[in-house]
């Protein structure tokens, strides 16, 4: 079968470890041929991100704090100063003070919202105003958002105030960009043990009850989300853009709890 993401380039931002959904979409990526710059944030994870990269036979490692329009402005210079021109923007990131990941949404604190917004919402539409120019051709923006944006999920407060504004501006991007022939969607997630997931208030009780509630019932997997990455990312979705794409073992079409669904 020929590589679906073969004569592709691109960047992914938010592999922290083995473990981030961001490295299952570029393992997948790799996989079907695509050639991919990473950007990293700090040095710390600069030790962790550079062997994983390596391992995919990739040494563009760029670095970006997204809170930072001179980091931004930077990484984006130095990806086309080597990269001219790009298919893909992978955008895996996602922040907010884990103490406001717990009791209740109503306490969150100005400087907090403020914040998450930021890292978590604008900073998919400043990559995407960064990489437009690098898409003459056309390409196709990807980020990840999670199911409490649509309904109130305990403990995820602020950060699903925050996923429903980086949905609808993955719709707004979609009609902005699609001119140009850039394809903007996300895919929705279903929980899976992260670094980013740990901040989050009883995560081991979310991750059991998506488990014996979704229809597939079972969680889903960095690979999981790394197939339905390519499928967006590769000429397969030509015909895709604006759309919320769940890859959460069907949680999200469940209205109650399964009946053969053990306590917790
Ligand atoms: P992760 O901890 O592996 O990745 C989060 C990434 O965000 C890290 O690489 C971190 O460096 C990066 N980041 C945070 N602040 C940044 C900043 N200022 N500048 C640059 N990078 C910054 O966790 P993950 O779960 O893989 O998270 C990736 C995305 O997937 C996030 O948007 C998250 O909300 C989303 N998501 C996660 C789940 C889940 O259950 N793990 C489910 C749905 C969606």
């Amino acid at each position: 079968m020929p590589e679906l993401m073969r004569g592709k380039r691109g960047l992914i931002m938010g592999v922290a470890n083995d473990r981030s959904l961001a490295w299952g979409i570029a393992q997948a990526l790799s996989r079907e041929g695509a050639e991919i710059a990473f950007s990293f944030q700090g040095e710390a994870l600069e030790k962790r991100v550079r062997p994983l990269a390596a391992s995919l036979g990739a040494d563009f490692l760029i670095e970006c704090n997204v809170s930072d329009t001179a980091s931004l402005d930077a990484c984006f210079a130095t990806l086309a100063e080597r990269w001219p021109r790009i298919d893909f923007l992978v955008h895996a990131i996602g922040f907010s003070d884990k103490n406001e990941l717990r009791g209740r949404y109503v306490d969150t604190t100005p400087q907090n919202f403020a914040q998450t917004m930021d890292i978590s919402v604008y900073s998919f539409t400043a990559c995407a105003q960064r990489a437009l120019p690098l898409m003459p051709e056309g390409g196709s923006m990807l980020t990840l958002t999670y199911y409490g944006a649509e309904k109130v999920i305990p403990h995820y407060n602020v950060m699903g105030v925050a996923k429903a504004a980086l949905e609808t501006s993955v719709k707004y991007l979609a009609m902005d960009l699609g001119p140009q022939n850039v394809r903007v969607n996300a895919i929705s997630a279903g929980p899976i043990k992260t670094l980013a997931a740990s901040g989050i208030g009883d995560f081991r009780y979310i991750l059991k009850w998506n488990e014996y509630n979704s229809p597939l019932r079972r969680n889903v997997t960095i690979e999981d989300v790394g197939g339905a990455g390519v499928y967006l990312l590769s000429d397969l979705a030509s015909g895709v853009t604006g759309e919320i794409h769940h890859v959460d073992a069907g949680y999200n079409v469940i209205g109650m709890k399964a009946e053969d669904a053990p306590d917790i």
